[in-house]
């Protein structure tokens, strides 16, 4: 299952971070922003709990959320929506998740990885701005269930059929949010249109 957030004020933000001339500091901004709303429809169906609150008037009948939530960026780029997320749900916990791709094989290789115990059996929310081919994508769902997730959402930016087509393939339960389906992969393995590498522009290294 995946689920591409047309609402016009996610498209004219879009707009504005794949746009060249933006620059990492408006760039941070808008993949906040974007997160933000992406996030939001991510989490509609999260598990909530009856609460009762005292108002100034009377008992107000409430729901709180009551899950365990874990979001785990995608080193390095992912840690450019991490902002977004703690927004929502300023007390989810943090994981890391650190792949590279190997040279030869072509495949990813984990070179870091640090999970807070409430992976096992919670809720973690996979975020990597740019789901391109996939690889990453898989091979990290791929620790969060050995680790013992109850559920994983993948939450992005911009895809592509290519990365989704795998990603749904390898992992078939774990729904994908994202602001944008793209055209496809350049023989770079970049997105096109896309928005150019992601970490660069996030932390101004290019
Ligand atoms: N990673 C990026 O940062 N950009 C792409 O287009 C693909 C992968």
């Amino acid at each position: 299952m995946h689920e591409e957030i047309r609402h016009p004020c996610v498209q004219h933000k879009l707009a504005l971070i794949r746009d060249i001339s933006t620059g990492h500091k408006q760039f941070r901004e808008l993949a906040t922003e974007i997160t933000m709303f992406v996030c939001y429809e991510a989490l509609k169906s999260i598990s909530v709990k009856d609460v009762e609150v005292e108002t100034p008037l009377e008992t107000a009948k409430c729901y709180k959320i009551s899950e365990d939530i874990v979001v785990v960026p995608i080193l390095r780029a992912g840690v450019g929506m991490l902002e977004g997320i703690l927004s929502l749900v300023p007390s989810a916990r943090v994981g890391f998740v650190g792949l590279y791709r190997d040279e030869v094989t072509k495949e990813p290789v984990t070179y870091y990885q640090r999970l807070p115990e409430q992976a096992n059996g919670g809720l973690c929310i996979l975020v990597d701005p740019m789901l391109a081919t996939g690889g990453s994508t898989v091979a990290a769902i791929d620790i969060l269930k050995e680790a013992g997730a109850r559920k994983v959402v993948v939450v992005c930016i911009v895809t592509c059929p290519e990365g989704l087509q795998r990603v749904e393939d390898a992992h078939p339960d774990v729904p994908i949010f994202v602001a944008s389906i793209d055209r496809g992969l350049d023989e770079n393995k970049y997105i096109v249109p896309g928005l150019g590498d992601a970490g660069d522009r996030l932390y101004g290294t290019r």
